[in-house]
């Protein structure tokens, strides 16, 4: 298989700053602090604490419930 070396533009480092969404749940906008999932789910820390029972199972990682992806909850 022919290795193709990616390089990431500057049009998409700036797609990637860009994506501050809103929280998901509430719709909270302009967040402090947010967990996001790699498909661009994202969860404020108020919705995370009222949801975090359903969220994880085991405190250190949340799943993601748009695609199953698990995620850190702190030091990424
Ligand atoms: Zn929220
Ligand atoms: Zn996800």
């Amino acid at each position: 298989m022919p290795r193709t070396s990616k390089k990431i533009s500057s049009y998409k480092l700036k797609k990637m700053k860009a994506q501050e969404e809103p929280c998901h749940c509430c719709g909270k906008g302009e967040l402090f602090f947010a967990y996001r999932c790699r498909c661009g789910f994202t969860m404020c820390q108020d919705c995370m604490a009222d949801n975090v029972w359903g969220m994880t199972c085991n405190g250190i990682t949340w799943e993601c419930p748009d695609c199953s992806e698990q995620n850190g909850f702190g030091n990424q």
